[in-house]
């Protein structure tokens, strides 16, 4: 089967269309600049990318410039538009209603609409992208695969909060966890390569990309992750603080005289390693910046590393033992020095990293030793196959 997998964001919507059957990406590319002016970004297998300026008012008329791309005479990987037999979304927020992926129908997106309070930069996006696909391929089935729904099994001792209950019944506030598609790919993928039933094994998936997360998957199931009630908790990030005693937030946002919404972007959107450095968000300019003698540079990668390994810590006790821990996305797949770093905390478990395999590894690799007493590996995520696999699960 052909599937599309659409991820849109509030101005950008990234798309591939795959093979379920080969696994193969038979195209791939982005729209970016929505709303402003936009640009299609169109790359079929094996040539090279075509970018080109065109006018995007609204999600529509990107995924109109995708499905003309994809069927274009010259470069189009399809014949025409019959040869798309499913379209995987990606959907941010799933609340408590989706604990799985879903064939999207009216009452589906009425449901995720009800969840846009929780996601309210990321769900309405999603629905645009829906119902643009919709409007353009009205018999194709769709299917809408959350980020939160691989975490919907978590105890609730897991995701709750200390706060009155009363905002738990009231407003479903809570802890749901996000990259869930991630943390599933890869913690399945990490049982294949141990050679160990999915159904009984500890693994803990550390997702380090400008978003990260880290997540404890205990016997196939998701039993607590570091994300919380939106993706702003728990590790550092990119430009996101992670965790933070609340009362901070106060004392700085008294000092400088910023509102509660001002401070919450702050958060968001100018802390992590970018506040932390005053340099990048990107790990690539931190690591050249600390190599030239940077001291904060130094400090923000010890305060990454040390996190991850409190969260990898805390998720050993809550699966008391752990079996197999990987690392994945762009910091996870490719930062040598944070997989040794974050690794060197876990000596007391006879964990032991092999440099020679762990220097330099950006591909699929067991990176402990042969007598480490937890098999560490780099898996690369493949969001996208994983959406793919779901929808033709769910309409193949
Ligand atoms: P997201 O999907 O959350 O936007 P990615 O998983 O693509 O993020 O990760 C992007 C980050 O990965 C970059 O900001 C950069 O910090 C890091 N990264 C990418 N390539 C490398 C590399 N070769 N070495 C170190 N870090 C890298």
């Amino acid at each position: 089967m052909n599937v599309l997998v659409i991820n849109c964001g509030s101005s950008s919507l990234k798309y591939q269309v795959i093979n379920s059957d080969t696994k193969e990406v038979l195209a791939k590319g982005l729209c970016e600049r929505i709303g402003i002016d936009g640009r299609l970004v169109y790359q079929k297998a094996g040539l090279d990318k075509e970018i080109t300026d065109l006018p995007m008012p609204t999600h529509t008329e990107a995924v109109k410039f995708v499905l003309d791309a994809l069927t274009n005479e010259k470069t189009g990987a399809l014949k025409s538009l019959e040869e798309i037999d499913a379209v995987g979304h990606r959907i941010v927020h799933g609340g408590e209603k989706f604990k799985s992926s879903v064939v999207i129908t009216d009452d589906v997106i009425k449901a995720v609409e009800e969840c846009n309070d929780l996601a309210p930069l990321h769900n309405p996006a999603n629905i645009i992208g829906i119902n643009a696909c919709r409007e353009l391929m009205p018999n194709v089935p769709m299917v809408g695969v959350f980020d939160t729904a691989f975490h919907a099994n978590m105890p609730q001792k897991a995701y709750m909060y200390g706060v009155p209950y009363k905002y738990y019944e009231n407003y479903k506030v809570r802890r749901y966890g996000f990259h869930g598609t991630s943390h599933s790919f890869v913690s399945k993928r990490a049982a294949e390569l141990a050679g160990k039933p999915y159904d009984n094994l500890k693994t803990i998936v550390c997702h380090l990309g400008n978003g990260a997360s880290v997540s404890a998957v205990l016997n196939g199931v998701s039993v607590d992750t570091s994300m919380g009630l939106s993706p702003l908790e728990g590790l550092i990030m990119g430009t996101r603080s992670g965790d933070i005693d609340p009362s901070a937030i106060e004392f700085i946002a008294k000092k400088e005289g910023m509102d509660l919404s001002k401070a919450v972007n702050m958060l968001n959107k100018e802390s992590g390693m970018l506040g932390l450095t005053e340099i990048s968000s990107d790990f690539r300019d931190i690591s050249a910046a600390m190599e030239k003698g940077d001291e904060k540079a130094k400090v923000a990668l010890d305060t990454y590393c040390y996190r991850v390994a409190k969260y990898v810590g805390a998720y050993v006790a809550a699966m008391n033992g752990v079996d197999v821990i990987a690392f994945t996305a762009g910091i996870g797949e490719n930062d040598d020095f944070i997989r040794r770093n974050v690794m060197k905390y876990f000596g007391y478990l006879g964990i032991t990293i092999d440099d020679s395999k762990n220097d330099n590894c950006h591909e699929e690799r067991k990176i402990s030793t042969d007598d480490s007493k937890v098999e560490v590996y780099v898996i690369p995520t493949n969001e996208e196959l994983a959406i793919a696999e779901d929808t033709v699960a769910l309409v193949g």
